[in-house]
């Protein structure tokens, strides 16, 4: 099959969970795959609530879903929930895709590995540097796990809510991630210098800019001139963060390259092959309307 309309009685479905889902660029990114691999298969969005997480996910054996990935705000919950799940997406406490292995579901976390999948992609030296991550909820989390793995000699987490960023550092420590050398700050970190002076990578998990309009005080200049901005958040326009960078002449990329490198794990989680390279991020071009970084 190579066509949608030719969805027929033996299309195996896949799916993404989210409140909101309809802006959800995923259905774009998995269908193109099938496409190019001439799958009988679809992915689609199913807008389910946070009341109906526990009963959607209990369908999933039902309704014979391939798998499913899950977005804002299930990710935790369905750690909770999920009996079986890999050991990153239990040291993240978040999941991300669930995948049905006959009628068994198993959680894992892709968002870690997609971000250091990018990061690498982008050419960041952070090892034995110091790497800043701005939030503290599941995507600061995976930030702070792909900073590690990238071999950061410190890392520092910046949240509004400084006890949220303590919890997440003992997480690690107690996980044995990060050898000690993960520290919490509030927000202010990110117009000290002594933070600043010498981080190779700022990474903001946090949907500042887009709720609130303005982000945070943020000193990019304090920063050496190799310093790479990452965003999680991505968009059709530039984000707060990536203006901010470029204003101050530093590297920088929004989420859209880790958006693809997830979805390009979880594909392989869900049917057990690889997408054809490019074709997830070409798709993601398209419905962005515009060239990937
Ligand atoms: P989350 O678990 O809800 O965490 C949100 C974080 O943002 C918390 O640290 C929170 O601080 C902080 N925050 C929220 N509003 C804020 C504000 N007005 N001012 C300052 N801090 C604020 O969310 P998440 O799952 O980590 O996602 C964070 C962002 O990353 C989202 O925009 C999401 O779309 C994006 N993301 C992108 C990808 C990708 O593939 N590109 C993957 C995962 C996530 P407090 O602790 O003080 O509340």
């Amino acid at each position: 099959m190579t066509k949608q309309d030719a969805i027929d009685g033996r299309t195996l479905v896949a799916a993404v969970f989210g409140d909101p889902v309809e802006h959800s660029l995923s259905p774009a990114m998995h269908n193109a795959a099938y496409r190019a691999l001439g799958m009988n298969r679809v992915y689609v969005a199913f807008h389910v609530r946070p009341g109906d997480l526990e009963k959607a996910l209990r369908a999933i054996p039902a309704l014979e879903l391939i798998g499913v990935n899950l977005t804002v705000p299930h990710k935790e919950r369905a750690a909770a929930i999920v009996a079986r799940s890999s050991r990153e997406a239990q040291m993240l406490g978040a999941v991300n895709c669930i995948v049905n292995r006959n009628g068994r579901l198993y959680g894992g976390n892709t968002d870690a590995r997609g971000l250091e999948s990018d990061l690498r992609r982008l050419g960041v030296r952070v090892r034995g540097g110091v790497a800043v991550v701005i939030g503290a909820g599941g995507g600061g989390a995976a930030a702070v796990l792909a900073c590690a793995r990238l071999g950061a000699k410190q890392i520092v987490i910046a949240n509004r809510t400084i006890a949220r960023a303590r919890s997440l550092a003992r997480r690690f420590a107690r996980h044995g991630i990060g050898g000690g050398r993960i520290t919490a700050r509030g927000l202010d970190a990110l117009t000290d210098a002594r933070v600043l002076g010498s981080a190779q990578l700022v990474i903001n998990a946090t949907p500042m800019g887009l709720v609130t309009r303005k982000f945070a005080p943020l000193n990019c200049r304090l920063t050496p001139r190799s310093c790479l901005f990452y965003d999680l958040v991505y968009s059709k326009t530039s984000t707060p963060l990536v203006r901010l960078a470029r204003k101050s002449t530093r590297r920088c990329a929004d989420g859209a390259g880790m958006l693809v490198a997830q979805g390009e794990l979880a594909f392989k989680l869900f049917n057990g092959v690889a997408p054809p390279a490019g074709v997830m991020r070409k798709a993601l071009s398209r419905a962005l309307g515009r060239r990937l970084v």
